[in-house]
């Protein structure tokens, strides 16, 4: 009878033990939109540990941890396919750039720059962080590890090319989503197509992607999309064009011909795919406005004044050289300076290399907003069935940092009707993860993983601006990584659920 008794003891307390480790959520009351773009539907989600378990018609377990979800929109956190917080988040963990606008992974390793896969899981060893970061592989990384930093203004040789793919090879083994290139940047501009192309078909040994910051966004642009297109079609992987856009004034309404010409290309079996921030002015630095890259050259300082940006709309954001220019537009540099912008832009060049020469450990020497697109083709390129939306943005600067995805849903979604929010919030999360290559996440289903944001749809909006790029956005309610509530309130909780995602 004892044993009976300290039999039925135990097993009681070893199922409320379990059910404990099990404990499981449910979200009721909430509008579901679950990432596939079909219409927003009442439904409950149920999680448990970092998984969604089940989503329907749900009601809650005896003790089970249920939260209101006040009417809101639940959707799958969002995957940022284009992102530099990266760089932020040893310092700042709670990744508030991203959860503000409810995004819960950051794809870096952009622009043909990044880190290894060994340093970033040392990193989030070191300081674990709020949100989950995925990686590509650099190529002008790899440049500089191979060519050396000084000597980048060439082509790779055969058997540099050789020593490149080695180690991109290893970097896709240990979960690379793929290679990336920033081929209009100085780093990689001179770099041949048989190079990328070579590089290109490593990745796709590896089944793995091509993502890339084109040779040219403004005069050479027609060639930077073959060039890609061909890559695509030669190493025969898929390819994504970032941040697509149209900057050169003699290009605005092009947006049309160029999505056809893409649209051909993937008819002829290219699985060529674009992400896009929303805005119309970057953020770079100065050297991009000179696409030849001849800075000292004054006729192509007055082609960039008259064709590539808007000098009395764009702003130097920083500048190390003389912080008293940082936050005043390249015209009223120019007025102090009493000299035309096309002078002022090769002057400051100069002075920045000066800087940088001076001082070869300084970061952030300087970096520019440019005005030099429109909204129509920004309208365009959005709604393009195989674009996701991306930031492109940092920890601050630009304020697509910290507003992008709040901006499509509130300014494109709300008020300007550009597309339904179902829409929009796929190319927020399924669309991104498959461009990418992430699995299992992207999307509310049973077995996914529960990165969450609830948001309330009447008041999501973006509030960073060039002025107060770190203005957090309005309407996102509360966002969860891997089962874990990272933010609400507007504010982290500093949980730190973060994981690496491998490819
Ligand atoms: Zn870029």
């Amino acid at each position: 009878m004892r044993k009976i008794i300290l039999f039925v003891l135990l097993g009681i307390i070893s199922v409320s033990v379990r059910s404990q480790a099990v404990g499981t959520t449910l979200i009721t009351n909430i509008l579901l939109i679950d990432g596939t773009a079909i219409p927003a539907r009442k439904a409950a989600v149920r999680f448990s540990g970092n998984k969604i378990l089940a989503v329907g018609e749900l009601t809650a377990g005896k003790s089970e941890t249920v939260i209101d979800g006040n009417g809101w929109v639940l959707a799958p956190g969002f995957i940022d396919s284009h992102s530099h917080v990266g760089n932020s988040l040893a310092n700042e963990p709670e990744a508030i750039a991203d959860l503000n606008q409810g995004v819960t992974t950051i794809v870096s390793g952009q622009d043909g720059y990044g880190s290894y896969i060994d340093s970033i899981k040392a990193g989030i060893a070191r300081q674990p962080i709020a949100i989950n970061i995925a990686t590509y592989t650099g190529h002008t990384g790899l440049r500089e590890m191979v060519l050396g930093k000084d000597h980048l203004n060439r082509a790779a040789t055969e058997k540099e090319i050789a020593a490149m793919q080695d180690i991109l090879s290893a970097e896709l083994k240990k979960g690379s989503l793929g290679l990336s290139t920033g081929l209009e940047y100085e780093g990689a501009y001179f770099s041949s197509y048989q190079e990328v192309l070579q590089l290109a078909k490593t990745a796709a040994l590896e089944k793995a992607r091509y993502i890339s910051h084109i040779r040219s966004e403004d005069i050479a642009l027609s060639q930077a999309l073959s060039e890609i297109i061909k890559i695509g079609e030669e190493a025969k992987l898929p390819v994504q064009i970032s941040h697509i856009k149209l900057a050169l004034k003699d290009n605005w309404g092009w947006s049309p011909k160029i999505l056809a010409m893409l649209q051909t290309a993937r008819s002829n079996g290219v699985d060529i795919t674009a992400d896009c921030y929303p805005y119309e002015f970057w953020y770079s630095t100065l050297k991009v406005l000179f696409p030849k890259t001849d800075y000292t050259n004054s006729a192509s300082a007055q082609y960039a004044v008259d064709h590539t940006f808007d000098p009395t709309q764009s702003v130097l954001v920083h500048f190390a050289a003389n912080t008293f220019y940082a936050g005043k537009t390249i015209s009223e540099i120019a007025k102090l300076r009493n000299e035309k912008p096309a002078q002022t832009l090769m002057g400051l060049i100069a002075e920045a290399d000066l800087y940088e020469k001076q001082h070869p450990d300084a970061t952030a020497i300087e970096g520019i907003m440019a005005k030099s697109m429109t909204d129509a083709d920004v309208i365009n390129f959005l709604s393009w069935a195989n674009t996701n939306i991306c930031s492109d943005g940092s920890n601050g600067g630009h304020p697509r940092g910290f507003g992008s995805f709040t901006r499509v849903l509130g300014y494109y979604v709300r008020e300007k009707k550009i597309m339904s929010l179902e829409q929009a919030i796929q190319k927020m999360t399924s669309l991104s993860a498959e461009h990418v290559g992430i699995k299992n996440r992207g999307l509310i289903a049973p077995g996914y993983f529960a990165d969450l944001v609830l948001l309330d749809p009447k008041t999501v909006k973006d509030n960073a601006t060039i002025k107060n790029s770190k203005a957090l956005s309005t309407g996102i309610e509360k966002v969860w990584v891997n089962g874990i509530c990272v933010y609400e309130n507007k504010h982290s909780t500093k949980k730190f659920p973060g994981v690496f995602i491998s490819r």
